[in-house]
């Protein structure tokens, strides 16, 4: 067929076929599903490309994965390489500026082995804007650098950029705070975070990534109650999981509207978001304000996840894609838009230079930028020899297990992946590393209740039937058929994430009563917060974050989606009860040991119908713990229950009311009584010799 290039004629949303519904869909993608579709698409276009790359010849010839791509550039040095075998020349072109203006130089780029081309000169390019003008087919296409480090307003154009330049100052020295025996991860969106009224930011840095850098914020700036990382700091939780930070495409950075947008629709892998920096126009300037953002965040005794999205990309028209077509995504046999992201593309994580590409960009995240964990998106839709890669190459670098990782253990649709390549999904998790971990559907559901059915309820709000997932998620999930974990570092325990309902409006769809329901709040965190896994939760779940029942908001206004600092006060008991129970879950080793041995601390268990106890070994080999054995109960029932406890001194560390008993322990009594809807924890002391 005659072939055509399809980067000239794309459409700025990739039109594809309607998804069936999947329960994995991100259901913000439905915007993206145009109703008619594109023939480009659906025929022959893709695999007039895919054969060709997918001979051996090609893939000795070109693809080596070891040579250096993207921009270089340092005070007496600016060079640029891209990969693309299949354009017949290639030209820069230098801007003045990042998004308007004709290029004030055009350099032709020359060819060197493997498919890449070249252009270097001996000056420093710092600030100065670029493209790529190919010819593929006899076509011309343009195309920004799909490894650029820093670019124009709205991602377009590139940037060069010598990074030291870009370093805050004792940049040098920023380290992470010492990683403590438990990890406990808290979700957080940029702007979410600073951007209401209530949190005290100022008003310039709302919404921005200098919020973080805000020393002692609090409620409208009252001084007594305290906002931002203060609050988080006094919480307990130790790692913030920003969601997308990378340049995403959903945002008009000029600002010309007030957007939000999750931001799960990548443009720049390598570049931070501008919507999120105070000048978007400079493409310095997003990235010394992420660098003093996470060094703000270490300084205060955090680590920082990033929240990356290489399975797809904002739309098919991407840099990847018209600087090489179709080399960096999965197309059925067909000539059909492999589409399991149902975000009209995926990306082919299998392929050679596709993987280098995922790595390097993961490893520069890491080394560039200090991040200290990566939580991969539908990491379902990679592949398991890529995610064992990153997760070795980070070992080797940073120390085993020093920088975490972990994802999404699923995918919308069926996928076209190629070869023999298993995708890294809840399936394969034995096949996955110790150290890379999964968010577990099971015990989020089995807890509250599915994501999908709004009015299905859990353990703690009335389910029926649950105690046996119970009891697994507990272990999280390690001796289980399936999935078959090996070890609790594989298992991130949750109850809210972004994506649904929020707890709060998920037991509103289950539970009338509020008095109930708030019960059922206090069981549902007391329940994932001691089981073995990682705990994990979405901002603003310690004061009842509600969304006003969307379980959807990706691109809902930030006045729905914004943190209310000030609930965090008006729900200040509920507040101080997580406080407590993350503040005594890591005096319980029982619960956060990781390894492979974890499941046989869980000594003994029992259930009745929706009640369900147990006990955990918690000694350690290094020193005399406070309680050498804990007793847990989960009465989900609305009856009391009472429990019969193994012989010996036992304290009351934690009920339904009161996540702090363990500062001042009553001893329990032989009998224990266990009110409706609540959790108790008991700890025996070391016997006295
Ligand atoms: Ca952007």
């Amino acid at each position: 067929p005659e072939a055509v290039h399809p980067g000239t004629r794309y459409r700025r949303y990739p039109r594809h076929r309607q998804c069936n519904r999947s329960d994995r869909l991100h259901g913000y993608l439905a915007l993206l599903q145009l109703d008619q579709p594109d023939a480009r698409y659906d025929h022959s276009v893709g695999s007039s490309y895919v054969p060709v790359y997918r001979k051996e010849e090609f893939q000795k010839q070109y693809c080596d994965p070891a040579e250096k791509l993207g921009m270089e550039c340092t005070s007496g040095r600016t060079s640029f390489r891209l990969w693309s075998p299949v354009a017949e020349e290639v030209q820069i072109c230098f801007y003045k500026n990042g998004e308007a203006g004709s290029a004030f130089e055009i350099h032709p780029m020359q060819l060197q082995e493997h498919g890449i081309w070249n252009y270097e000169t001996k000056q420093s390019l710092h600030g100065i804007y670029y493209d790529f003008l190919l010819k593929i087919e006899g076509e011309q296409v343009q195309s920004a650098d799909p490894y650029a480090k820093a670019c124009g307003v709205n991602g377009l154009r590139s940037m060069a950029v010598d990074l030291r330049k870009t370093d805050p100052v004792m940049w040098e020295s920023d380290k992470a705070p010492e990683k403590e025996a438990e990890q406990i991860i808290y979700e957080l969106h940029v702007k979410e975070f600073s951007w209401d009224a209530s949190g005290g930011f100022p008003v310039e840095v709302r919404g921005k990534y200098p919020a973080f850098c805000c020393k002692d914020t609090s409620l409208y700036g009252d001084g007594k109650h305290p906002t931002g990382l203060s609050y988080l700091k006094n919480l307990g939780v130790n790692y913030v999981q920003l969601m997308p930070v990378y340049d995403y495409g959903s945002v008009d950075e000029a600002g010309r509207a007030d957007g939000f947008n999750w931001g799960y629709d990548p443009l720049n892998y390598n570049v931070p978001e501008g919507s999120y920096s105070t000048d978007p126009f400079h493409g310095e300037v997003r990235i010394r304000e992420l660098k003093e953002a996470i060094q703000a965040l270490h300084r205060q005794g955090f680590r920082v996840i990033m929240d990356v999205v290489y399975n797809h990309t904002y739309s098919l028209d991407s840099w990847l894609q018209k600087t090489m077509p179709w080399y960096f995504y999965r197309v059925w046999e067909d000539g059909s838009v492999s589409n399991g992201s149902a975000c009209g593309n995926d990306v082919a994580s299998e392929q050679a230079m596709c993987a280098k590409y995922i790595l390097e960009s993961v490893l520069y995240w890491a080394e560039e930028y200090h991040m200290d964990g990566f939580r991969f998106d539908l990491m379902g839709l990679l592949d398991v020899e890529l995610m064992n890669r990153i997760r070795k190459e980070l070992d080797a670098r940073y120390g085993t297990g020093e920088k975490l990782v972990f994802g999404e253990p699923w995918r919308a649709d069926e996928t076209a992946v190629e070869g023999n390549a298993l995708l890294a999904d809840k399936a394969h998790i034995h096949l996955l590393d110790e150290q890379v971990g999964m968010f577990s559907d099971d015990t989020r559901d089995a807890i509250k209740g599915s994501v999908f059915e709004a009015e299905e309820p859990g353990f703690a709000n009335g389910g029926k039937d649950l105690e046996e997932q119970i009891l697994a998620s507990v272990k999280a999930w390690c001796g289980q058929k399936e999935p078959k974990v090996k070890a609790p570092s594989q298992v991130i325990t949750y109850v809210s994430a972004h994506d649904n309902h929020t707890l709060w409006d998920k037991l509103c769809e289950t539970t009338a009563s509020e008095e109930l329901r708030r019960k059922q709040y206090r069981l549902a965190a007391g329940m994932y917060l001691t089981c073995q896994g990682i705990p994990f939760l979405l901002s603003g779940e310690e004061f009842a974050r509600t969304k006003g029942g969307r379980d959807n908001t990706y691109n809902a206004p930030i006045t729905i989606n914004r943190l209310d600092w000030e609930q965090a006060y008006k729900e200040q008991e509920l507040v101080e009860y997580y406080r407590g129970l993350i503040t005594l879950r890591k005096m319980l080793p029982g619960l956060w040991d990781k390894s492979a041995q974890a499941a046989k601390r869980i000594l003994k268990t029992w259930k009745t119908d929706g009640c369900v106890g147990l006990y955990v070994d918690n000694q350690t080999k290094e020193k005399a713990e406070l309680w050498k054995t804990l007793c847990i109960v989960y009465n989900g029932s609305e009856k009391q229950q009472e429990v019969k406890l193994l012989k010996g001194t036992w304290e009351v560390l934690a009920d339904g009311e009161d996540s702090f008993l363990w500062k001042h322990p009553q001893i329990a009594a032989e009998h224990m009584k266990v009110s409706p809807v609540s959790i108790l924890i008991l700890g025996k002391k070391e016997e006295s010799r």
